[in-house]
């Protein structure tokens, strides 16, 4: 694994019992296995988002079993499976299910065009039957937690992750506690509502929240019919000067800058660090914008709040579910 700060070393417990570790995203499903040693292998795989909608889970159990297995060991030696996703979840049963939109195809319908009409994808109980201990959370959470471990919010009370990458995800903590919510969803403001564009559907089946105007999946939807067919293209012009692509690039930051604000304004944080791959691969573009939509609003509660990339670098993801388990 990448060491994304100088000086930067993940240390694990002598003796610790091997560990399986998965990030599941609306675009892929990443694994890591590690034990005392290290880190032993990692393996990613586009999201399985056909099939019953208990797919995704027998996908991410049989990468664990196959990662096991190139690793020489049986699942049965594992000590926990950590497990960070896309959200909402649901529980049924007190078991996690995901209500992803991103996944779910059944959310918002055919208009979405994901190749589902899953309602949920199930996740707890398949992988409860398979492994001993499981702990699953919200990504924005797990994002969060390792951030405050090993990257940019160490040592912090008062602090949010932001994920602008294919969806727009947020991990929050007040007076030094990770918030979680009752079904682990706190964090969701990709959600929240910013205007009424119709143009601006959400797998979640809302239209004009923050994930259906800026998330990267939203790029091609809403910029195609403008000669931008992704969001490399439009960032691309944008960096020619193009004065059109600007403009679009100066939108998404004012609504990416009033999510910063509403959560300084909310959470009272001391710091927000970004990740994502949208964010990640832009941020000299996109950081001085973002800074500038907080300016001087409302000094007593933005002055001094510091807007930071991410300290994990593209690893956030990775050691997400890493920092569920150690
Ligand atoms: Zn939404």
């Amino acid at each position: 694994m990448d060491q994304p700060t100088p000086g930067f070393q993940l240390r694990f417990p002598t003796g610790m019992a091997p560990v399986a570790c998965v990030d599941i995203g609306g675009t892929k499903v990443a694994l890591t296995i590690a034990d005392a040693s290290g880190i032993r292998g990692k393996w990613s795989e586009p999201t399985v988002k056909v099939g019953a909608s208990d797919a995704l889970a027998q996908q991410v159990i049989r990468m664990i079993e196959q990662g096991c297995a190139q690793c020489d060991m049986t699942k049965e030696v594992l000590g926990t499976v950590g497990v960070v996703s896309c959200g909402p979840f649901v529980l049924q049963g007190g078991m996690v299910e995901l209500a992803a939109p991103n996944i779910c195809g059944g959310i918002a319908g055919k208009a979405r065009g994901l190749p589902n009409d899953w309602t949920t994808a199930l996740l707890e109980v398949p992988l409860r039957r398979a492994f001993a201990n499981v702990r699953i959370e919200n990504d924005g959470v797990g994002a969060l937690e390792a951030e405050r471990r090993w990257g940019a919010l160490q040592g912090l009370d008062h602090c949010a992750y932001v994920t602008w990458s294919t969806g727009i995800g947020v991990g929050v903590c007040v007076d030094g506690r990770a918030l979680r919510g009752k079904n682990g969803n706190a964090g969701h403001w990709g959600h929240s509502f910013v205007s009424d564009d119709r143009d601006a559907l959400c797998g979640c089946g809302n239209t004009g929240d923050v994930e259906a105007l800026i998330a990267g999946n939203a790029m091609a939807r809403r910029f195609a019919s403008l000669g931008f067919s992704d969001a490399a293209q439009l960032f691309a012009a944008a960096r020619q000067g193009r004065a059109d692509a600007l403009e679009i690039v100066d939108g998404l930051c004012y609504v990416m800058g009033r999510l910063l604000f509403n959560l300084m304004a909310t959470l009272d944080v001391q710091r927000i660090s970004i990740g994502g791959s949208v964010f990640w691969h832009q941020q000299d573009l996109l950081l001085p914008r973002l800074r500038a939509q907080i300016g001087s609003k409302l000094p007593a509660l933005t002055s001094g709040v510091e807007i930071v990339p991410a300290g994990l670098g593209e690893s956030v993801g990775d050691y997400a579910a890493l920092a569920l388990v150690l």
